[in-house]
């Protein structure tokens, strides 16, 4: 069959040239969507046909149009797509081939003919070893995956693995290509709902089966049995033949939430989430983008896959803020979800028990459908809540923890019942002080203090990820036993009750330790298994887990989620502290939540005490609205960063000046220099655009950034909506 001649726009992932025209090559498809290799000068890039144009040969030949290369072994990126990573690429001013790469990572390990080669230890060992051999040796024991990978895993370099490997001490392990047998079919055996639940999943079903655009807010308290709701119309749409997305926050909370769906509909979802393997990355892609894999249960970017037959997107614990992505392409993933459903014309259900006040308001306007569910599942009461004034129940000296918690600890304690304490504070101390010069240990490339993390004995910065190992003597004046830690993280708090109860089973739950699915999945057997008597852990513990014996919450320090003095401080610590008071009292026994603060009048802290989330919603949203704030006005922050502080100084004032004055309700805040001033050894400086929502806030800063020179050495960054400024 002969074709007439065409020019293919290709979308590539190449940054600096993002869409270039090539023509066809004979005998391979070309169709748009179609993943191509392409040639550009002597290299090979990759890139996706983004569209196809009919031409006359004669103008084929005059624009002097290279063939592809080829076309990989892989699914196509289908239209729907297409127009959202679009949308997704304008909305949030970012790169199309930044948007697309989350579309389509690792493009040539997508091809489904190509084997794949890992590695493993042989179980040989040399003689000797150097620090950087033994550390492989202790950790890589049944671990396998690309050289790349391994090194990660050991924390070493490359050139060690490839070192190990050349000299037969590691092993490579030839990955057949892929054609992984579909799955099996999911069982259906109906869950049994309370009215209230089957009253909601009703609605979310009729919408899955009407295959139209619906946005939901399923709002039910912590326990109301939001998760066997939602499952019910993932049931529907699995039924129906078509996929299912549920979206986490937290690669934490993936495990629990794949077993209670392995447990409710027998198949294993597929799992996305940044801590895969390649090769298992590889499998799933392709298992999603050929329509076998029906159910993914994913970190925000699962948000990009290229589903052919989406049926239903569910946002899980939807007011989290880790759904906002703050590096590369900065999107929010809540956002993006409701407009992929709009795309696919599909159902979205925000599932949470503490709406993101934006959602809610969207409610109250009837835009999206509210379900509520008022109750926990099975009769178990909401725990019950109080203050622990800090003001007049003063730890002792450099303790934490306030008598009445210490009591209620050894209460739960004695009736064989499981405590939560909770403090958002990875690490042992977040600051380190020299008593002798006086000087904080601050991280050379930002703004910030490092933290001591006792458990590896090193300094880390939470910004940066930089890491130095304890210094003994102060590196300003050098004197010994003279560094002093100051205040709590987690490290220490688990210290202190170690102290208080000697007999208790502690277990230690943040990132650090819990971070990847099967630590997190190691931690809810132990819990559930009751090995465990008191859990102490960052926010990472607040959300999904369902340990029935939990009776006692105690949140560490609740005044550190206000301080921030942002936006969204006030709802931030609402939402925080009512999750992690969820965790409490989930089965037949009641909670209790004790709340260490110093300011008990805080509104905050009084909402929570009087169960009062309507009043609390009521006034931020009169706050928000009064100030034109989101969601009732726009923001847009201009980040404006690089190694030269004059330079990054200068270009924000000129782009301050260079911003438009006129314009009927819109503002220009700034520059200043932002929050964290030096951020991964570059400054920064900062501009803040606040619109009312009729302002075009697109075309308004695509004319005033079009007005100035960045010079090359300075990054311009646009966070649309964003949450950090
Ligand atoms: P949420 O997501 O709202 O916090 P979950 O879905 O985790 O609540 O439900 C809380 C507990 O109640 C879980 O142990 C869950 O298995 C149980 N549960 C909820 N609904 C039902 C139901 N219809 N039948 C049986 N158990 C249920
Ligand atoms: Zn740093």
């Amino acid at each position: 069959m002969s074709r007439r001649p065409s020019r293919l726009r290709v979308l590539t992932l190449n940054a600096a040239l993002p869409v270039l025209d090539y023509r066809p090559r004979d005998g391979c498809s070309a169709d748009p969507g179609t993943i191509v290799r392409l040639p550009l000068g002597p290299r090979e890039i990759n890139g996706v046909v983004w569209e196809t144009e009919r031409l006359p040969a004669q103008e084929v030949d005059a624009a002097k149009l290279r063939p592809i290369n080829g076309a990989w072994d892989a699914p196509p990126i289908p239209e729907r797509l297409r127009r959202l990573i679009e949308w997704t690429a304008r909305y949030y001013y970012a790169s199309p081939s930044a948007v697309l790469r989350m579309a389509m990572p690792m493009p040539s390990a997508l091809d489904g003919a190509r084997t794949m080669t890992e590695y493993r230890l042989t179980g040989e060992m040399p003689v000797r070893l150097t620090p950087q051999r033994r550390q492989v040796f202790d950790r890589l024991p049944g671990r396998q995956g690309a050289v790349r990978e391994l090194a990660a895993w050991a924390d070493v370099s490359d050139g060690v693995i490839r070192g190990l490997v050349n000299a037969g001490f590691i092993a490579p392990v030839t990955l057949p290509a892929d054609r992984p047998p579909p799955l099996p079919d999911p069982a259906f055996a109906p869950a049994t709902l309370a009215p209230e639940q089957a009253a909601a999943a009703g609605e979310m079903i009729d919408a899955v089966a009407a295959r139209q655009f619906a946005p939901f807010l399923l709002h039910g308290v912590t326990g109301s049995g939001k998760t066997e709701t939602y499952l019910e119309a993932v049931a529907k749409a699995l039924e129906m033949g078509g996929q299912a997305l549920i979206l986490l926050p937290e690669i934490a909370l993936t495990e629990p939430l794949m077993r209670r769906v392995e447990a409710r509909f027998g198949v294993r979802p597929v799992g996305w989430h940044s801590d895969l393997r390649m090769s298992e990355r590889r499998a799933a892609w392709r298992a999603i983008a050929r329509g076998e894999a029906r159910l993914t249960v994913g970190a925000r970017s699962a948000l990009f896959l290229p589903y052919p037959n989406l049926r239903l997107i569910v946002v899980d614990e939807a007011h989290e803020q880790s759904f906002k992505q703050e590096e590369g392409v900065l999107y929010h993933a809540r956002d993006v979800a409701v407009m992929r459903g709009k795309l696919e014309k599909i159902p979205v259900v925000l599932a949470t028990a503490t709406p993101p006040l934006e959602t809610q308001v969207q409610a109250e306007r009837g835009t999206y459908r509210e379900l509520i569910l008022p109750s926990r599942y099975g009769g178990a009461t909401m725990p019950d809540i109080s203050v622990i004034d800090l003001r007049v129940n003063q730890p002792p000296r450099q303790h934490w923890l306030a008598p009445p918690l210490v009591k209620a600890m050894a209460e739960t304690l004695e009736r064989g019942e499981q405590s939560l304490l909770f403090l958002n504070r990875r690490g042992y101390a977040p600051l380190t002080l020299c008593r002798h010069c006086g000087t904080r240990i601050e991280c050379p490339n930002c703004s910030a203090w490092l933290v001591e993390h006792r458990l590896t004995q090193r300094l880390m910065c939470h910004h940066c990820g930089l890491t130095e190992p304890t210094p003994t003597l102060c590196p300003e004046c050098g004197e010994p036993d003279t560094l002093v830690p100051c205040g709590p993280g987690v490290e220490r708090i688990a210290e202190e009750v170690s102290a208080l109860f000697p007999e208790a089973r502690t277990l230690l739950a943040t990132s650090d330790t819990i971070g990847s699915p099967a630590k997190a999945r190691a931690l809810v057997d132990a819990v559930e298994a009751r090995e465990i008597d008191i859990l102490i852990g960052t926010q990472l513990v607040t959300k999904g887990y369902h340990f029935p014996d939990l009776t006692l919450v105690g949140v560490v320090d609740a005044d550190l989620a206000l301080k921030g003095g942002d936006l969204r401080a006030g709802e931030r610590s609402f939402q925080q502290i009512v999750q992690v008071a969820g965790r409490a009292g989930r089965g037949s026994k009641p909670g209790q939540v004790l709340i260490q603060t110093h300011q008990p009048e805080a509104t905050v802290i009084d909402a929570l005490v009087r169960a009062d989330a309507a009043g609390f919603y009521e006034a931020e949203i009169e706050a928000r609205r009064d100030a034109a704030m989101p969601p009732f006005g726009r923001l847009a922050a201009l980040i404006v960063s690089g190694p030269d502080e004059q330079e990054v100084a200068r270009t924000a004032q000129a782009l301050g000046r260079a911003a438009p004055r006129d314009l009927e309700d819109f503002l220009v805040l700034g520059p200043a220099p932002a929050p964290l001033a030096l951020l991964r050894g570059r400054y920064r400086h900062r501009l803040l655009a606040h619109a009312a929502r009729r302002v075009d806030l697109d075309a308004v800063l695509g004319e005033w950034l079009a007005k100035v020179d960045i010079p090359r050495a300075v990054r311009l960054t646009v966070d649309i909506d964003p949450y950090s400024f």
